[in-house]
C-alpha cells in the first residue's frame, strides 16, 4: 500500500476511535495489562471522571482481569471476589489511550495539556488517558457493573456479535424514516459505528448517505449487513497486534472515502466529495453512491443564498 500518496488526507483527518480501534486497544491491554495489579490511578482532568462512588483510590492494589469493549467503550475488570469494580472509559472524539513502558516518577496534576487520566501499574508501566480539542468529552466510570453506565445501557447489538444477523439489522431499520448514515452512527441502534466506519460501510454497499431506512429492500438490507461485517473484520483485522501507538495510522491508512474529499475513489477513479454539517462531515463517491450527482452540501447552499 503506497502511504505516502496518501499524507495530505493524513495530516487532515481527524482520527476517532471506533469499534475497531477500541477492539484492538482492548486486545493490547488483555496482552499488557490483564494481570497486573493496578498501583494507583491518578486524575489530571477533574471533569473526566464521571462516578462519585466508588473512589478511585479503590482501583489500588487490585488486579486487572480482564479488558473488553462495549461499543466504543472500554472496560477494564478489576473486580475480585464479593467487591466487582470495572474502570469503563469512553475516548469519544479526541481522546486516545497512550500505553507507556515506563511511567514518569511525578504524579499526574490537573493542568492544561492533554492528560485527563494515568493508571499506574506495579511492574513500572501503564497508560495516560489523553484528550486533545476543546470539547472535552472523553469519560471515565468506575462502576461494579458496566451496565450503570448510562452509554453503555443504551447501545444497541453489537454488529460482530453473532446474533448480528441480516434479519436483526432488518429490525433495527423498519420503519425508520431516517437517513441511513444518521441510524449507522446512533449508538442506540448499532453499537460502534461512527463517522468514518459509517462512510466507508456506505461506499462499499454503493449506496447514497440519505437514503432512507425504510426504504430499502430486503436486498439492500442483506447487501448492507454483508458490508457492516465485512468492513468491520477487515478493520479489526488490520489492527490486531498493532501497539495502541500505530492504531490512528492503521485507521487512516485504511479508510477509503472518510476524510479524503478531493481524492480518487479508489475504486472507480471519481473524486471524492463532501457533504459539510456543524460538527462534522460525510465523505461519498458520486459515481459509486448517489449515480452520480453531487449531494447538495446544505452549509454551503446556505452561505451562497
Ligand atoms: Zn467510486
Amino acid at each position: 500500500m503506497p502511504r505516502r500518496f496518501r499524507s495530505r488526507a493524513q495530516g487532515r483527518i481527524e482520527v476517532v476511535p471506533e469499534l475497531p480501534e477500541v477492539e484492538a486497544l482492548a486486545a493490547f491491554l488483555r496482552g499488557r495489562a490483564v494481570g497486573r495489579v493496578i498501583e494507583r490511578a491518578e486524575v489530571a482532568a477533574i471533569s473526566v471522571l464521571k462516578t462519585y462512588q466508588p473512589d478511585v483510590t479503590e482501583l489500588s492494589g487490585r488486579t486487572i482481569t480482564g479488558a473488553s469493549r462495549h461499543g466504543k467503550f472500554l472496560d477494564l475488570d478489576a473486580g475480585r471476589d464479593g467487591a466487582p469494580l470495572h474502570l469503563v472509559m469512553h475516548l469519544a472524539r479526541g481522546g486516545w489511550l497512550r500505553w507507556r513502558e515506563a511511567m514518569p516518577d511525578e504524579p499526574a496534576r490537573p493542568g492544561k495539556g492533554p492528560l485527563a487520566f494515568r493508571v499506574r501499574l506495579d511492574d513500572g508501566s501503564g497508560f495516560d488517558l489523553t484528550e486533545a480539542g476543546t470539547k472535552k468529552r472523553l469519560a471515565v466510570y468506575l462502576v461494579a457493573d458496566p451496565a450503570e453506565v448510562p452509554g453503555v445501557a443504551r447501545l444497541g447489538p453489537d454488529p460482530l456479535a453473532d446474533g448480528f444477523t441480516t434479519e436483526v439489522l432488518a429490525g433495527l431499520l423498519a420503519g425508520r424514516r431516517t437517513q441511513i448514515k444518521g441510524l449507522l452512527r446512533d449508538q442506540s441502534v448499532i453499537a460502534g459505528i461512527g463517522n468514518a466506519y459509517s462512510d466507508e460501510v456506505l461506499h462499499a454497499a454503493r449506496m447514497s448517505p440519505f437514503r432512507l431506512a425504510a426504504g430499502l429492500s430486503a436486498d439492500d438490507v442483506a447487501a448492507l449487513h454483508d458490508v457492516i461485517v465485512t468492513t468491520l473484520h477487515e478493520a479489526v483485522a488490520r489492527s490486531a497486534g498493532l501497539a495502541a501507538g500505530d492504531l490512528k495510522s492503521e485507521k487512516k491508512a485504511g479508510l477509503r472515502v472518510h476524510g479524503r474529499t478531493g481524492e480518487p475513489c479508489p475504486v472507480c477513479g471519481d473524486t471524492v466529495r463532501e457533504v459539510s454539517f456543524a460538527d462534522s462531515s460525510l465523505q461519498y463517491c458520486p459515481t459509486c453512491q448517489t449515480g452520480g450527482k453531487p449531494l447538495a452540501d446544505r452549509r454551503l447552499s446556505r452561505l451562497l443564498k
